[in-house]
């Protein structure tokens, strides 16, 4: 192993160790002069020992020093050994299976985006950009062997907005504005058939819409400021926007409308007393339930059925039962 001491700037001395793996730093001729003695001598980061996480928080802190700024081509040399030394270290991590996928997934992805940036730069000398490409392929190669994060698999969750079903405005006047944070989420059904089980399109769905709002904001027995519900989900697993969220809405009754308080309703369109909703439909109420508790930090034991708040038959034995397996 052949070790070389390197003026690195402004008189700091630095050891830079010339391996198989390690390039040299930058030619002689591009080194500034050092200063002159007044200069206090930093051993910098010691290059000399095997690789080890000490020498890699080592690294990764003088990199965060105004010195590495002053010091362009060592610097170039150091975040190469970093990001090395991550995927050497997540390599033999992965063969012996002890480390989490989610933390060997941090390292690599650190270390690739460390390389791509470095790529990017192009200020390597053609060592380095060799080193940096072999680099970049072990990373990616290695988070592609890694089990998905529940992140990547989790579908979107894609909310139609109200202008696309063609919402009237609301009446802001009959409406109460959210008190609090939301705290509790209750299921319901439409119980109307006009647009479940039928793989309806999305004008369909955006009709059947526009009936509940017209009933639910001009029937004499409503007269509320908006349609009632704050979601809805279609057979086809199609989630629209009801009542926006900031105010409180209009499904779970008692009295002076108390259950609505920090209640978000969601609402499966069709009629589920004798048969369950479509695998869509129930796909996207998983996906819309668990982003509203993720969001509003609610409990599973805080997700309702209508039924438990005014005993009616809403929604149906089906949702119901999912409800309870839900806590
Ligand atoms: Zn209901």
């Amino acid at each position: 192993m052949q070790v070389r001491r390197c003026r690195a700037s402004r008189g700091v001395s630095l050891v830079l160790v010339l391996s198989g793996l390690f390039v040299a730093c930058s030619s002689p001729s591009a080194i500034p002069a050092p200063a002159p003695s007044v200069a206090v001598e930093d051993p910098g980061p010691d290059l000399t020992g095997p690789l080890s996480w000490q020498k890699l928080e080592h690294i990764e802190e003088w990199l965060q020093t105004p010195e590495s700024q002053r010091s362009p081509d060592f610097r170039v040399e150091l975040e190469l050994q970093l990001h090395e030394g991550r995927v050497t270290f997540a390599q033999r991590d992965a063969e012996r299976a002890n480390v989490p996928d989610d933390s060997l997934r941090v390292r690599l992805e650190a270390a690739r985006d460390g390389f791509r940036s470095l790529l990017a730069r192009n200020a390597l000398m053609p060592g380095q950009s060799a080193r940096a490409q072999i680099g970049l392929r072990a990373a990616d190669s290695l988070l592609a062997s890694l089990v998905k994060p529940a992140s990547a698999v989790k579908p979107a969750l894609v909310i139609i907005d109200r202008s696309r079903w063609g919402a009237a405005p609301p009446a802001p006047t009959r409406l109460t504005p959210l008190k609090g944070a939301w705290s509790r989420i209750t299921i319901h059904h439409s119980a109307e058939e006009s647009s479940d089980g039928k793989g309806g399109s999305l004008e369909d769905s955006a009709h059947t819409l526009r009936l509940i709002q017209k009933f639910h904001m001009e029937d004499p027995g409503h007269r509320w400021g908006d349609i009632g519900y704050h979601f809805l989900i279609d057979s086809g697993g199609r989630i629209f926007e009801g009542r926006e969220l900031r105010w409180q809405g209009a499904h779970a009754g008692g009295k002076d409308g108390m259950y609505n308080a920090q209640n978000v309703g969601v609402c499966l369109l069709g009629d589920f007393r004798v048969r369950p909703p479509t695998p869509a439909a129930m796909k996207s109420l998983e996906l819309l339930i668990a982003d509203l508790r993720e969001k509003h930090k609610i409990a599973a034991s805080r997700v309702y059925a209508h039924t438990e708040f005014t005993g009616s038959v809403c929604p149906g034995p089906f949702l119901i039962d999912w409800v309870k397996k839900h806590r």
